[in-house]
């Protein structure tokens, strides 16, 4: 069962919203609109899990950056195309 990632409470709920992201390199930051977002009704959290903000820096390092509009969707972010610099970006 998921569970609130700050105060453990089953008392949460998946839903959307809109994030502010500083980007890797800290040139700027974007809005990202729809991102997967939880929110708690014990702690009233609303944050987004390991895994979106995963998704979404792991994304903002394989992409231009450069090219990014200052508001995109979450689906948008992730469906911009890739550079060849996996392996460079890839610490683990
Ligand atoms: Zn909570």
């Amino acid at each position: 069962m998921k569970k609130c990632e700050w105060c453990e409470s089953s008392k949460i709920q998946a839903g959307e919203e809109t994030v502010f992201w500083e980007l890797p390199d800290g040139s700027r930051a974007i809005t990202i609109t729809d991102a997967p977002s939880i929110h708690c009704f014990s702690c009233t959290m609303n944050y987004q899990s390991q895994q979106t903000i995963k998704e979404i820096e792991d994304q903002l390092l394989l992409i231009n950056t450069g090219l990014l509009p200052e508001t995109i969707s979450y689906k948008s972010l992730l469906e911009q195309p890739r550079l060849l610099k996996r392996n460079y970006f890839d610490f683990s």
